[in-house]
């Protein structure tokens, strides 16, 4: 696939886009004009594919919405180094975009296939992600703690094992609630024991799914 001027112009007038939301993270917004979102795209068709006709139109939308990829990254307040773990690599765009900040990645998907061909993409952009295929529910035990945890796909609730492996001051990002529209949330860990929740708003995800499908 070929990354064009035209395609750079396009991501020129997202980035505005994303400016005129409210997303003023330099990093976040370098990150953007940097990948090549369309390279991507085809990857999220096929996830729409694998849904049942009630989440393909939410997955659509979640999937290509850069605002929510940009949103979600914000609320991660990432410092270069940090360890995050990502639940849902889907087309691997989300992870690239945390790679091209600086942080180190471990993502994780469970959909085999999506595993197989975000993984191609991923590594001839360059990036150097940790990817697994498996189930995100458990999160990824022998690399924790993280400094952050970034869930990408609606989450019936809030899983005990993720909130058991972030850091002291760690933040797990997740969207919360079944059915079509989930609040995103913002759990800190303040101490071993002690979680504050804040809340960010509405928005559309594919659910998180147990177990593994194939
Ligand atoms: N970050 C992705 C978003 C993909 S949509 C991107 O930038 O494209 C959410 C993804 O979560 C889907 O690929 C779906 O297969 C995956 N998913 C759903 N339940 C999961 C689970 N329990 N563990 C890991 N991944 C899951």
């Amino acid at each position: 696939m070929q990354d064009t001027y035209k395609h750079k112009g396009l991501r020129r007038q997202l980035i505005n886009e994303l400016k005129e939301k409210g997303i003023n993270d330099q990093r976040i917004l370098d990150a953007f004009d940097a990948i090549p979102r369309h390279f991507f795209l085809d990857l999220a068709f096929l996830e729409q594919a694998y849904s049942n006709m009630a989440f393909q139109i939410g997955a659509g939308q979640t999937i290509s919405h850069p605002f929510t990829v940009a949103f979600q990254t914000s609320l991660l307040e990432i410092v270069k180094g940090h360890k995050i773990l990502e639940i849902g690599t889907g087309s691997g765009f989300q992870t690239c975009v945390l790679c091209h900040m600086g942080a180190k990645v471990f993502s994780i998907e469970r959909q085999k296939e999506l595993h197989v061909k975000s993984k191609k993409i991923i590594k001839d952009l360059n990036f150097n992600p940790r990817l697994s295929y498996g189930d995100g529910y458990k999160g990824w035990p022998v690399f924790a703690p993280f400094d952050s945890i970034l869930v990408t796909c609606g989450a019936p609730f809030i899983p005990e094992d993720l909130k058991n492996q972030l850091k002291i001051g760690g933040k797990l990002v997740i969207p919360l609630g079944e059915g079509s529209i989930q609040r995103m949330k913002r759990i800190i860990r303040l101490d071993e024991k002690t979680f504050e929740e804040e809340d960010f708003g509405d928005f559309k995800f594919v659910p998180m799914l147990k177990d593994k499908a194939n």
